[in-house]
């Protein structure tokens, strides 16, 4: 029974339809990611990632295991500030007694689009002509 043996020892195949996600526009790109909850202080949905904080890069379209990225605009959250309020992040500072400690900083919203230079910003190349 030559055919039957050679068949036993045939690996197992499982079925798979991965589809390759370019970024949050893509078709699949939110495919089984939840919406993120709203964080009190935040206003609204983050325009890139729609509130999931995340998409796929890579999805199996039968068994759903999915590669992620997690979104830089709204860092994960979902949701941006859209006022001027300062935005709360987790970073890690020592504390008193020397052990670092998880802590939720805050700065001011970070908005590449409409970036306004600070006061304590480099001087652009036309600032020094005057
Ligand atoms: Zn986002």
């Amino acid at each position: 029974m030559l055919v039957y043996a050679a068949r036993r020892r045939r690996p197992i195949v499982h079925a798979s339809n991965v589809v390759q996600c370019d970024g949050p526009n893509s078709p699949h790109a939110f495919d089984i990611i939840p919406l993120q909850p709203r964080n009190g202080t935040l206003d609204a949905k983050c325009p890139i990632c729609k509130g999931h904080g995340q998409w796929n890069t890579e999805i199996d379209l039968v068994s759903f295991r999915c590669k992620r990225a997690v979104c830089d605009y709204c860092k994960g959250a979902g949701w941006i500030e859209t006022g001027n309020d300062p935005v709360g992040h987790a970073d890690i500072v020592m504390s008193p007694n020397g052990y670092p400690q998880w802590v939720v900083a805050f700065e001011p919203r970070q908005d590449p689009e409409h970036a306004v230079a600070g006061p304590d910003a480099p001087l652009s190349p036309e600032q020094f002509d005057r």
